[in-house]
């Protein structure tokens, strides 16, 4: 009964912040958020969305786009948005704010163009929500490149 609420953990509330910022996404198939944030302050947000002043899935559907992999299977993956980690990167770009250094929480583990970005922006750390199935890749250069790599839950989403 009188169970004191845990404070949450830096990595716990960015994780948090992350997630709320995905809300604002425009692509159904993923609602998915970023933040980048350098000495516990947030430097940048993200949110996976149609490039600025182009039109959102939200209102003239999916782009979609069938992809093979190496074993032969296929799946179907929207491209009409820009990632949340892409969007963040260039938000700091836009805005001036260095991010060399830095941790990106972000919801799901990234994906492999969004690992080789974060890679070359200098981002050092990556916390992720959720694992993403594909990203497989991603962890392995991460780990090559010296970025630390941290899933907070271990789910794995497929979509
Ligand atoms: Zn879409
Ligand atoms: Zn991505």
């Amino acid at each position: 009964m009188n169970e004191k609420k845990l404070r949450p953990s830096w990595d716990e509330y960015f994780s948090h912040l992350a997630i709320i910022v995905g809300e604002r996404g425009t692509c159904d198939r993923g609602h998915c958020g970023a933040i980048i944030v350098k000495e516990r302050r947030i430097v940048s947000t993200g949110y996976a969305g149609s490039p600025v002043g182009c039109r959102h899935c939200d209102e003239i559907g999916h782009e979609m786009n069938t992809v093979t992999h190496e074993d032969g299977s296929k799946s179907n993956h929207c491209i009409r948005t820009t990632h949340a980690e892409q969007n963040a990167i260039c938000q700091a770009a836009r805005f001036g704010a260095a991010i060399d250094g830095a941790t990106i929480y972000v919801k799901m583990s990234p994906c492999y163009t969004c690992a080789k970005m974060i890679i070359n922006s200098g981002i050092k750390r990556v916390v992720c929500n959720q694992d993403y199935h594909a990203s497989a890749r991603s962890k392995e250069i991460f780990k090559e490149a010296g970025v630390e790599f941290v899933l907070l839950d271990e789910e794995i989403v497929k979509y």
